[in-house]
């Protein structure tokens, strides 16, 4: 059971841009026993400075996953947990990266989790930040906060390898019992599009900034974490609400055809 929880947790490079972190990651991640390395649409991988930062993960490199977009590389995880160097405008549920290491190392037992590290010049954008169910900071020195990006990297796997311990140990509680999974993220980015189509619809976004009210429902939902079974009763709803948009419209059209 434990030692495949290790498989579950992947870790998702955005946009890195030195090619050296890349395999300074790897190495860092195969050190704490980690092994899925996915790397957002890389400036520029592979690359021999890579190579030579991964010393002996080498098979971590070979494996990583390219892929364009952030989208592909969580789609089907439960947990998306994203890292920070600083806090950001809207506030969003924080972990300390022990807590991090728990809760990752914990999920993972049952289904896939993600950890996000952002571009080494801003990190990560808010809209990226904003798939996240959690985000995490390593508490460092206020006038210099920003890790190396291979060595955040290094202190989140760290402690997920202590979670690993703590569980060995009879010392980490185990996964709540729950009877279905967590909606996958690329499900609930679909319930979102749809939420955002059928809010539309009803006039109640406004057409000047619906971001803002959109940003502030993807917390809640997060927050929420809705299971499959959840998100699905959620998705009927919604085209419960535009069939009766539809119908209702149809009707009205007839209505005033009659009269006409
Ligand atoms: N100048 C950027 C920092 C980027 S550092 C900014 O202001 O956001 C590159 C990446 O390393 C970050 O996106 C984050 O993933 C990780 N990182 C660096 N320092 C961190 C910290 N103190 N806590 C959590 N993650 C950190």
């Amino acid at each position: 059971m434990t030692a495949n929880a290790f498989d579950n947790i992947r870790i998702v490079l955005v946009n890195t841009s030195h090619p050296g972190n890349i395999g300074g990651a790897a190495r860092a991640m195969k050190n704490m026993g980690l092994s899925r390395l996915y790397l957002v649409a890389p400036k520029d991988f592979p690359a021999e400075k890579a190579v030579w930062r991964a010393a002996g993960a080498l098979d971590v490199l070979d494996q990583a996953v390219v892929v364009e977009t952030l989208d592909e590389a969580i789609a089907e995880c439960g947990l998306v947990v994203g890292t920070s160097a600083r806090g950001r405008r809207i506030p969003w549920p924080l972990v300390d990266p022990r807590a991090c290491g728990e809760r990752c190392w914990q999920e993972a037992q049952r289904h896939e989790v993600a950890l996000l590290f952002g571009r080494e010049d801003r990190g990560l954008t808010n809209e990226e930040l904003h798939k996240c169910h959690y985000h995490v900071h390593i508490p460092s020195n206020p006038d210099y906060s920003s890790l190396n990006l291979a060595a955040a990297v290094q202190v989140v796997s760290y402690e997920i390898r202590m979670a690993h311990l703590a569980q060995e140990q009879g010392t980490l509680l185990p996964p709540e019992p729950w009877d279905v999974p967590p909606a996958p993220s690329q499900a609930v980015e679909r319930y979102y599009e749809h939420l955002q189509e059928t809010l539309e619809t009803l006039g109640f976004l406004t057409p000047d900034n619906p971001r803002q009210t959109m940003t502030r429902l993807r917390r809640l939902y997060n927050r929420v974490r809705p299971d499959e079974m959840e998100l699905s009763i959620l998705r009927g709803v919604l085209t419960a609400t535009q069939n009766y948009i539809y119908h209702t419209n149809k009707r009205l059209e007839k209505l005033s055809d009659d009269e006409g």
